[in-house]
């Protein structure tokens, strides 16, 4: 079984304002008591699976992972290696925030074995970093950026954000550009969302929260696709654009329905090796987490057995988020016609009125109907 890997470190220096993962600014457990418990559990995982895997990606996601030393991040790496099979030309990612690197702490992660960094920039002006309710400035970013170069990363992706509150399109664009002036091997670029929950839902109810028009936000991705389309990067899936060869293959994985296995507070796993798949989530609140991974039992909280109509709506709406589409003679095949004919319908409803092309058995979101996405996602679940 190939699977990729996901590791969750769920603290951050300060919780973000539009921020709804599960993280946590303070916390009394500390860096070595939760990789502990990262450890344990991946013991007690790999224990319940039926033979070896092999794994060709694994991913720090967070909160922020580059908070952990590099011995820590180490120790996982090698237990990634040990118990799932860690491939030799494996893409190992770690998300990290400027203000939490130093050129140490970058050589570290360099030597353990990570080979891409996922880095949080969000935007290059303090007014709307301070908005969001970043812990770092913008010139935190760019030294942050140029020193991993140093460090020996030849692989690092920035994250951008736009529709922020009181964002012109000229400031985005400026980003972009700043984003490319860089270098950098990758691009994701999201719109704000603002999620239940957060100090930007509040803000946003009481009135205060000047987010653009909807129709600026529409021209601020046009205005992504264009920038970075010129400069050679391409538009792999809806938010996120690679030079040649540098797309994220872990999360390429994921809208591909391959298995991948989470580990910490709150990951998500999908244990898919019949087509089907078994999708499951850790408890997300810490302490449940480390009470039963302490105790010997896996933390799992919610799980699912996909059946067939679960596993073809998941092929539709995640296998169309890639800008290549979706080949539906595999999926025929694997499942048969029958599971296959209400979504065929809606294909070819969607095909009349533009919205998806196709090339033999291949379909695709039509050009102008990228930013529809959403809209064309929701007809198939
Ligand atoms: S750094 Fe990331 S995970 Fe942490 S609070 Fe901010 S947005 Fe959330």
């Amino acid at each position: 079984m190939r699977t990729g890997i996901y590791i969750h470190y769920p603290f951050c220096l300060k919780k973000c304002l539009y921020c709804d993962f599960n993280s946590a600014a303070s916390s009394t457990v500390g860096p070595e008591q939760y990789v502990s418990a990262l450890l344990g559990e991946m013991e007690l995982r790999q224990r319940l699976l039926p033979g070896p895997c092999s794994a060709p990606t694994l991913y720090f996601g967070g909160g922020t992972p580059s908070l952990m030393s590099p011995p820590l991040v180490g120790r996982l790496i090698e237990a990634t290696v040990r118990l799932f099979g860690l491939e030799s030309d494996a893409e190992v990612t770690l998300e990290a925030n400027p203000g939490t690197l130093t050129p140490d702490k970058l050589s570290g992660f360099r030597a353990a074995g990570v080979n891409r960094l996922s880095l949080g920039v969000q935007s290059f002006e303090d007014r709307l970093l301070a908005r969001l309710g970043r812990v770092h400035t913008a010139r935190e970013a760019v030294d942050s950026f140029r020193l991993a170069r140093r460090a020996g990363f030849d692989n690092i992706s920035i994250d951008l954000m736009h529709s922020l509150p009181e964002q012109s399109l000229p400031e985005w664009r400026a980003a972009l550009q700043e984003g490319i002036a860089l270098g950098a091997e990758h691009v994701s670029a999201y719109a704000l969302t603002v999620e239940d929950g957060t100090p930007f839902a509040l803000l946003q109810s009481s009135g205060e929260l000047p987010l653009p028009p909807e129709e600026w936000a529409a021209r601020m991705f046009e205005s992504t696709c264009e920038l970075l389309t010129a400069a050679g990067y391409r538009q792999y899936e809806i938010s996120n654009f690679a030079l040649p060869g540098r797309a994220s293959r872990h999360n390429s994985a994921y809208w591909s329905r391959q298995s991948y296995l989470g580990f910490g507070a709150g990951a998500h796993s999908l244990y898919n090796t019949d087509g089907l798949g078994h999708r499951w989530k850790n408890a997300g609140e810490l302490d449940a987490y480390l009470t039963a991974v302490s105790g010997g039992r896996i933390p799992e909280e919610e799980g699912e057995e996909l059946s067939v109509e679960d596993a073809v709506s998941e092929s539709f709406f995640l296998g169309l988020r890639m800008l290549d589409g979706l080949d539906l003679a595999p999926l025929e095949a694997r499942y048969g016609e029958k599971p296959l004919e209400r979504h065929l319908d809606e294909v070819a409803r969607l095909e009349k009125s533009g919205l998806l092309l196709r090339e033999g058995s291949r379909i695709r979101l039509a050009p102008h109907a990228v930013i529809l996405a959403n809209t064309v996602f929701s007809r198939f679940l």
